[in-house]
């Protein structure tokens, strides 16, 4: 398994996939080309959801000379796929590139090795995860520096600065999203406008979507966030670390390890099935989002291992077939309120990880399987396409 570095990357939205990767490709392209005329071809979901997703935006920035083609095309081996093709004066064809976005701005480049896909960890599924941390005696925050290394606990304070960052800024606009669905701001609304005698469960929830607002809004904007493991899917993990900080007075490096954990979910996640919308629908993006939120906020409480499995398990299972149908193709509806929903629930299926995980029957392993299976039997309109439900159904006034 890959790098928890992988997982997340610090960078601007609105969608890992649709912007980071490719802005990434067209680097590598550009470096490799750097004074020709070059096309480029967005297919399947990136051609579909590009322009909502400002795909062509972010390519047209790297390149001096450049034409975006949206292909009606599909390509088999990913969804997220474009073509680059550098072009001389005399208009022969001197480079080429087929990319592949794989999700969490990850690229896959066809024929060669990227450097990003070193393994770090010799596991591949969580159950030997968990067999080496109990021989051991470990838990998973010392699994983590034990493969990547000490400085990965500076890497993540960093990451954890990031996203506080990104919850002030987001809490401090007003005024609408960009885009032609003139979406207001909410979190600063949601952060301010407290209820008289305001019982403490409605405070929590009012708070912890307050913070997965910011975070949405940020990134739906083109701000600074942090995949987690997903653009789409940036605020959910941060709204429950904040709010726990908050409320529990954890300190930075309970926070730290916490984000080891969750990490090690996602790549779980990541490395056997998919964190992409485009391959498996919302359940691989809020789905795991939520999933690492639950294994988080265990770490904080510290539960059992076996507890932080049950977590994390109970929350990706009750995303299982989450659709994924932005409007317009906006990373907006229904992706910013989502995010809040899905950290809410990340408290409660930590709650009831906590009660019950001694008489579960489904292991972690099982229910990432089980999503990888059920996004590919997904219909092509709910995976990022803007062609099914919301989207389909949602009418401009
Ligand atoms: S619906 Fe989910 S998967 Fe689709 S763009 Fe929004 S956050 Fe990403």
């Amino acid at each position: 398994m890959k790098s928890i570095k992988e997982l997340y990357k610090i960078g601007k939205g609105p969608s890992s996939s649709h912007t980071m990767g490719p802005e990434r490709a067209a680097k590598i392209f550009k470096s490799r080309y750097p004074d020709y005329k070059v096309r480029v071809f967005l297919f399947g979901s990136l051609s579909l959801t590009g322009k909502g997703h400002l795909t062509d935006k972010i390519i047209e920035d790297i390149f001096e000379d450049v034409e975006v083609i949206f292909s009606s095309d599909f390509v088999d081996r990913h969804p997220n796929t474009l073509d680059f093709h550098a072009y001389d004066k005399e208009g022969e064809e001197v480079g080429y590139m087929r990319v592949y976005s794989v999700g969490g701005g990850t690229i896959h480049i066809e024929g060669e090795t990227y450097e990003e896909s070193i393994d770090v960890f010799p596991h591949q599924s969580f159950k030997e995860i968990m067999t080496y941390c109990k021989e051991e005696r470990i838990r998973l925050p010392e699994y983590v520096a034990r493969f990547e290394g000490a400085d990965i606990r500076a890497f993540l304070l960093n990451i954890w600065q990031t996203m506080q960052d990104s919850i002030k800024e987001g809490l401090s606009k007003d005024g609408h999203l960009p885009g032609e669905l003139q979406v207001v701001r909410k979190a600063s609304q949601l952060h301010q406008k407290r209820i008289k005698k305001e019982p403490t469960e409605i405070k929590e929830s009012r708070l912890v979507s307050a913070y997965a607002f910011a975070v949405n809004e940020m990134n739906a904007s083109g701000g600074t966030i942090v995949t987690a493991p997903t653009c789409g899917a940036s605020g959910t993990m941060p709204a429950v670390l904040r709010y726990m900080q908050e409320r529990h007075r954890f300190d930075d490096e309970d926070v730290i390890d916490a984000l080891a954990t969750a990490g090690i979910i996602g790549n779980v996640i990541k490395h056997n099935a998919s964190i992409s919308g485009a391959e498996a629908g919302c359940q691989a993006e809020v789905g795991s989002a939520c999933s690492m939120a639950a294994a988080a906020h265990a770490e904080l409480f510290d539960l059992s291992l076996d507890q932080i499995e049950y977590a994390a398990e109970i929350a990706l299972e009750h995303h299982l077939g989450l659709t994924c149908d932005p409007i317009l193709g906006y990373v907006q509806i229904p992706c910013i309120e989502r995010n809040a929903v899905a950290a809410l629930r990340a408290i409660d299926a930590c709650g009831l990880a906590y009660f019950l995980s001694d008489s579960r029957k489904i292991s972690f392993d099982l229910v990432v399987d089980t999503m990888f299976e059920t996004g590919k039997d997904m219909p092509a309109n709910y995976r990022e396409t803007a062609c099914g439900g919301l989207a389909k159904k949602y009418q401009l006034k």
